[in-house]
């Protein structure tokens, strides 16, 4: 989706109305439409960037930034027994929207949201080869 087309952007502009709960000339945060939990919120950046491989490190470190001040508003605001942070890039990924977010999952017993992977034993030398070769990517 182009960024002219974009519903985020959108959002982020105010041009489409948004549950927004705190907002500054970065970043719009605002409850999502179909929250996984009581209290689901998404922290958009304002300018548009398709996901993590486009943001650049000063805008990530403030997204985390806020982030830590939002999961601290959710847990005293809802009471919520944990947190979980989920950024998805790409459509096997899970990426529905391609506009970088944050979701900020609050967590309550029972409340029936899977957020996992299956582990699987590792191979030694292939680890090793991974290791190297994401090494020398860096
Ligand atoms: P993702 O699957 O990581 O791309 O997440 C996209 C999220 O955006 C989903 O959780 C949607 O429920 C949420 N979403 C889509 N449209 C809106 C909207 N207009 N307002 C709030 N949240 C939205
Ligand atoms: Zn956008």
């Amino acid at each position: 989706m182009s960024k002219d087309n974009c519903i985020f952007c959108k959002i982020a502009k105010g041009e489409i109305p948004s549950a927004t709960i705190y907002e500054d000339s970065h970043f719009r945060v605002m409850m999502d439409i179909n929250p996984a939990t009581k209290g689901h919120c998404l922290i958009i950046p304002r300018e548009h960037f398709d996901n993590i491989y486009d943001l650049d490190g000063e805008t990530a470190g403030k997204i985390f930034s806020l982030a830590t001040c939002i999961a601290r508003a959710l847990k005293d605001a809802l009471g919520c027994e944990g947190m979980n942070i989920v950024q998805n890039n790409g459509e096997i990924a899970g990426q529905t929207v391609m506009h970088f977010h944050l979701h900020l999952i609050p967590r309550y017993k029972d409340d029936e949201v899977k957020v996992g992977w299956v582990p699987h034993a590792s191979d030694e030398k292939e680890l090793e080869e991974l290791r190297r070769a994401i090494k020398a990517a860096i």
